[in-house]
């Protein structure tokens, strides 16, 4: 067993993985269907005259894909649609994404210069809060440069 030791420099926003759960996670759909098989006749009734089931239960329909989220693959999924970098903390229990810098994933010593002289702050803000707001994700106090570490 070894431990590896990773850091990252980003400069976007991060967030705990609650946060990006509450704002990427899908919203159950929720569709009525009948309640029971016995095709009796459709009446206003709360209850099947025949067998006494509800006459309309409530389905949700996209459970599977409510299931299957992940919010690593979310996150990961995200930042790729930005063109941005993602990182992430141990445990996956918060997220990054940004423009940034961060080492190969090898056991050697490592330092990456990240090209800085093109960086537009507030593109990458703009571009940033444009996709965040609409999920309840944007806060401007979470924009900034992180330096994110992690060890595994
Ligand atoms: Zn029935």
């Amino acid at each position: 067993m070894s431990t590896s030791f990773n850091a990252y420099a980003l400069i976007g926003v991060c967030l705990s993985k609650e946060s990006w759960e509450n704002g990427l996670k899908p919203e159950p759909i929720v569709e009525e269907k009948p309640g029971c098989a016995c095709n009796a006749e459709f009446s206003k009734k709360k209850f099947c005259p025949e067998c006494g089931q509800p006459n309309l239960v409530k389905v949700v329909i996209n459970q599977k894909e409510i299931d299957k989220f992940n919010t690593y693959d979310a996150v990961e999924k995200l930042a790729k649609s930005l063109k941005l970098k993602m990182a992430c903390g141990y445990d996956g229990d918060f997220y990054c994404i940004g423009v940034g810098s961060g080492p190969a994933g090898n056991y050697e010593p490592d330092a990456i210069r990240m090209e800085i002289r093109n960086i537009d702050l507030v593109v990458i803000e703009t571009k940033l809060r444009k996709a965040l707001a609409p999920l309840g994700l944007w806060d401007e106090n979470e924009f900034g440069l992180w330096a994110v570490q992690y060890v595994g």
